[in-house]
């Protein structure tokens, strides 16, 4: 990634909408934006081992382990505008588990990057799945979306949510049902 590279696009964006991109309050702007930018998309220099980096336990636990309320906040792919909220995952451990804030890490390195959030509540299950080799993983996601908020037919108290399950949340209907009694 490069910061200048970047910011020289975001003066010809400032210009295309008809602003003078050499006037005062602007002259840092490209330069700021393009550094916002890099940090939004930070996920894309990230990789799952690193960010796990040996947190994983031997354990004998086999009940659910749920983590609330990560709160994320990522890019749209379709708009580059903002879509953010909170994930809910849980996990039925299969002899490791993952230290706590992991999870919140992983959600953020898929949310730092051009997201839908279909897409982005799987790329968290798989991740756990891979690895933490569970029984079972349950993530849920609820968003409210700029994109919807901002444009034309402003919806701005609606909100998107989605969930994947996968292993035992996706087979036994009593696990699935105890993970959104959980969440609720
Ligand atoms: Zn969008």
């Amino acid at each position: 990634m490069n910061t200048s590279d970047l910011a020289r696009h975001f003066t010809e964006i400032i210009r295309a909408t008809g602003e003078d991109p050499e006037r005062e309050g602007l002259i840092k702007t490209p330069e700021r934006a393009a550094k916002a930018i890099e940090f939004f998309t930070q996920g894309y220099r990230q990789e799952l081992s690193e960010i796990v980096n040996g947190a994983l336990f031997a354990s004998d636990i086999d009940e659910m382990v749920i983590v609330r309320d990560i709160e994320f906040y990522s890019l749209c792919e379709h708009h580059l505008l903002p879509f953010f909220g909170r994930a809910q995952v849980a996990y039925i451990p299969n002899g490791r588990v993952l230290g706590l804030s992991k999870i919140a890490r992983i959600v953020d390195m898929y949310a730092r990057r051009l997201q839908i959030q279909e897409q982005l509540t799987k790329n968290v299950a798989e991740a756990i799945q891979s690895v933490t080799d569970a029984r079972g993983v349950a993530v849920q996601v609820n968003a409210s979306h700029m994109c919807m908020m901002m444009r034309g037919v402003s919806k701005q108290n609606s909100e998107m949510s989605t969930s994947v399950m996968l292993g035992a949340f996706r087979k036994s209907e009593s696990t699935r049902n105890e993970f959104l009694q959980l969440i609720r």
